[in-house]
């Protein structure tokens, strides 16, 4: 299909010129060409076994590690926070859409009192942004609970992954770019809703402490480097409290930039690059940007 029949063709089902700094934490970013909101499953197939392929595709979830840069993206945004379907079967297996956040799934096994998956209530993302990232927090990740994942590719065809087939490692997976997370499949095990109770509410506290909260943020910046903390190296870099523009490096944590003053994404950038520089300079070692960067440049 062109791009132009395919455009009629789903004349009601999307949004031209769609401002996406409301989708993100950050609060920044241009436009999408093409906005689309999968209402369900059969749905995004549809829209993909139609879409062109010349047609860029994003996919955001709760936009909590994307910077969108102020001009844009030039191709097609899909927004997944309609798949939030949760459920569990007889074996006690938890499934998520990719569109679930991580503390409804977390408030989910909870209710269910199933315990394994509380340190999802600590990530503000979606089940598919997490698989993406390996998303991970207080001594767990995605990795460790993760049984299998239903994916789409960019024509519309489903596969299964087994974990050990996402390759998954620190904040990364292996398999390619053009696969699109639909649902999750979780391990979780029997325990008593006390604990798995009081597990949350130690989480909830231990954030507080350490991050800053009820700011626009991409959470930690960088990734950190092997045997490192990439907040240690930047307090060391002096950049604790450096800004750029609107765009800040957190007083509180200093992997975290926040977006204090009507920021936009190229201070934010320009920020984490200038912190890059300083801790090479400092410390001798390059970090890498976990924050997925992206748009025209
Ligand atoms: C305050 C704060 C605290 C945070 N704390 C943590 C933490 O403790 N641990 C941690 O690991 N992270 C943390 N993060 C980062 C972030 O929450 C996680 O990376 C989260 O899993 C991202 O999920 P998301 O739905 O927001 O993804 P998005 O930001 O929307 O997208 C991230 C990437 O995933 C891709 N993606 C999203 N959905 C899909 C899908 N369905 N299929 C394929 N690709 C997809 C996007 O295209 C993009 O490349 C924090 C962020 C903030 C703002």
């Amino acid at each position: 299909m062109n791009i132009n029949s395919f455009k009629d063709k789903f004349l009601n089902e999307v949004q031209f010129d769609y401002e996406l700094a409301r989708f993100t934490w950050f609060g920044v970013g241009g436009r999408a060409e093409i906005l689309f909101i999968a209402e369900d499953l059969m749905s995004l197939s549809n829209f993909l076994n139609n879409k062109p392929k010349e047609l860029n595709l994003l996919i955001i979830g709760a936009g909590s590690n994307l910077l969108i840069r102020d001009k844009g993206f030039k191709g097609i945004v899909v927004l997944t926070k309609k798949l939030n379907k949760i459920n569990i079967d007889e074996n006690h297996i938890i499934t998520a859409e990719a569109g679930a956040t991580d503390a409804d799934v977390a408030r989910f096994a909870r209710n269910n009192i199933r315990g394994g998956l509380e340190f999802l209530l600590g990530i503000p993302g979606t089940i598919g942004g997490g698989i993406k990232m390996n998303s991970g927090a207080f001594g767990s990740e995605f990795k460790d609970v993760l049984i299998d994942v239903k994916a789409i590719n960019h024509s519309g065809k489903f596969r299964t992954f087994t974990n050990k087939e996402l390759g998954m490692n620190y904040r990364s997976i292996k398999i390619s770019k053009e696969w699109i997370f639909c649902s999750a499949r979780f391990q979780t095990f029997k325990d008593q809703k006390i604990n798995i109770e009081n597990k949350m509410k130690q989480i909830i506290a231990l954030r507080r402490e350490a991050q800053p909260t009820g700011v626009k943020t991409g959470g930690s910046t960088f990734k950190n480097p092997v045997g490192k903390k990439a907040w240690k190296l930047i307090d060391k870099a002096g950049c604790r409290g450096y800004n750029i523009g609107g765009a800040m490096i957190s007083e509180k944590h200093c992997n975290f930039i926040i977006n204090s003053k009507k920021s936009t994404a190229q201070d934010i950038e320009d920020l984490g690059e200038y912190v890059k520089d300083k801790v090479k300079k400092t410390s001798g070692i390059d970090l890498h940007w976990e924050i997925k960067r992206i748009g025209t440049k």
